[in-house]
């Protein structure tokens, strides 16, 4: 049983280490599930995603993406019908709203081009941490990490955290995990959350990580 009571800060970014290595053998292609060519893309495709599958969002983009090919055409696109355009994604109203006000922004304030810092990223209508996080790593590969509910739930069993606060979680998990694993991170833990640590009903049985998971039921 993992005491992490009484765990070193050395001991938790060894034992971070040994679950990002044990995930990457479980999960060799873990990458971003949305589909997207520009960040643009990402970003709304990111605002989509909010309490709904990427999968969906992923039926729904390339009629989106051909309709609105720019940032200009989300900008200035009438609210209502693009709300009917996402609106199997929903939540269609407040994310139609997003959409156009961060691509207004985008539009208006940077040029037409999508911010690449967090400063500039939160100052979007409808983007918060997660998204920016997402956009940042996603899709300019710069070291971020998104702290979506799996990230919550599952960084909890492991013991890295006892908080539920995003920000604080985000903070440190950067502390205990090499900065070059940030970005897969993520993407790791959201297959894990997907695949075996399932919200309600972990199958700890098949998880790779059950011997250095103080959660673990076997
Ligand atoms: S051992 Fe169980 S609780 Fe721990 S990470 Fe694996 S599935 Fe989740």
């Amino acid at each position: 049983m993992i005491e992490v009571q009484s765990e070193t800060m050395v001991q938790k970014k060894e034992r971070m280490k040994a679950v990002i290595k044990r995930l990457h053998m479980e999960y060799p292609k873990a990458e971003c599930s949305l589909t997207y060519i520009t960040p643009q893309q990402l970003l709304v495709s990111t605002i989509l995603s909010a309490q709904c599958t990427d999968e969906r969002v992923n039926q729904v983009t390339p009629f989106l993406f051909k309709k609105y090919p720019s940032v200009k055409d989300f900008a200035y696109t009438n609210v209502e019908e693009l709300a009917k355009d996402i609106h199997s994604c929903g939540y269609h109203n407040q994310k139609a709203r997003a959409i156009k006000g961060a691509s207004l922004v985008i539009w208006e304030e940077f040029g037409g081009t999508v911010p690449n810092t967090m400063e500039d990223l939160i100052k979007l209508p409808g983007v918060g941490r997660k998204t920016a996080n997402c956009v940042l790593g996603t899709a300019f590969g710069i070291p971020s990490v998104v702290i979506d509910t799996h990230m919550v739930r599952i960084m909890g069993l492991l013991g890295f955290t006892d908080s539920k606060n995003p920000e604080k979680i985000e903070r440190e998990i950067m502390e205990i995990t090499p900065t070059e694993e940030w970005i897969n991170l993520t993407h790791l833990i959201i297959d894990h959350g997907r695949e075996i640590c399932i919200a309600r009903r972990p199958k700890c049985s098949d998880c790779r990580l059950n011997d250095i998971c103080p959660s673990s039921l076997v």
